[in-house]
């Protein structure tokens, strides 16, 4: 059984060895995910946007993903998501592993736990109020240190920490939006961040991710009129080296789970 899933945006369909497909039910949907191995390690692949890219982040099955990984024996998530740079320091190209986020989405399916469903956590059945906490850390403290660590062997410089802002999409911000998520704090902006990161949590499960700038964000000097042909492309020349982290990480990450992510359920469950 994989105990290590990888969601990856554009670009990393053929990112393991000897993959075959496997579906999987959940009560939100069948999943299809890739099972091979990447570092040696067996890992469960999930193509975010499905094959040949077809899903709009706003339509992605954010709970059938986690959860089928989950059902296939995964506890924790490496993920890539493409970004845009708030922060004008962090140019095209630049890969980034934030330690929090801002979930600015605005109609996405946020829970598992929304009072009717059963959800299956490691053998205990919960159908009722869960809140999840989502400090001391937003993201996996022992997998943001797996990819940080990955780019260092691999001489790939990478950003340790940084906030990752989610947006609704399908368009990209306005100028007037990334002032207010600068001043809010926010030092890159995606589409796909949220609320995968805290569905993670919900299940008990360690997430963290590498975010690949492909741009400035609207309005930050130097930024230009944006194309997705542009974020395609400087995404897919850093792809390789994206590759090599989560590659590395992957055979960084301890065997035996040493985070409190394991425990997020502990004290959380109001009903069960
Ligand atoms: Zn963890």
């Amino acid at each position: 059984m994989p105990r290590i899933g990888i969601i990856g945006g554009s670009g990393l369909y053929s990112l393991l060895d000897s993959p075959r497909t496997v579906e999987v039910d959940t009560p939100f949907g069948r999943v299809e995910l890739s099972m091979g191995s990447l570092g040696g390690r067996s890992v469960a692949f999930l193509p975010r946007h499905g094959r040949g890219h077809r899903i709009p982040p706003f339509r992605v099955n954010y709970r059938g993903n986690l959860l089928a990984l989950r059902k296939v024996g995964v506890e924790r998530v490496l993920a890539t998501n493409a970004v845009g740079g708030i922060d004008p320091k962090l140019r095209p190209g630049t890969l980034l592993v934030p330690d929090d986020f801002m979930d600015f989405t605005k109609g996405r399916a946020y829970t598992y736990y929304d009072g009717e469903t059963e959800i299956e956590v490691g053998g205990r059945v919960i159908r009722g109020v869960v809140h999840v906490s989502m400090t001391p850390s937003s993201y996996c403290p022992e997998l943001r240190r797996a990819l940080v660590e990955a780019g260092r062997r691999a001489g790939v410089d990478v950003v340790d920490g940084g906030v990752y802002v989610c947006t609704e999409g399908n368009r990209f911000e306005t100028a007037a939006e990334i002032r207010a998520l600068r001043i809010l704090g926010g030092d890159v902006v995606g589409m796909t961040g949220c609320p995968e990161a805290a569905l993670a949590r919900e299940l008990a499960m360690c997430y963290a991710t590498v975010a690949v700038v492909t741009n400035y964000a609207a309005g930050v000097a130097g930024a230009a009129k944006l194309t997705h042909d542009e974020v395609k492309e400087i995404f897919s020349r850093r792809m390789d080296d994206v590759r090599s982290i989560l590659e590395g990480a992957v055979s960084l990450i301890p065997e035996e789970r040493g985070c409190a992510c394991k425990d997020a359920l502990e004290g959380a469950v109001v009903s069960g």
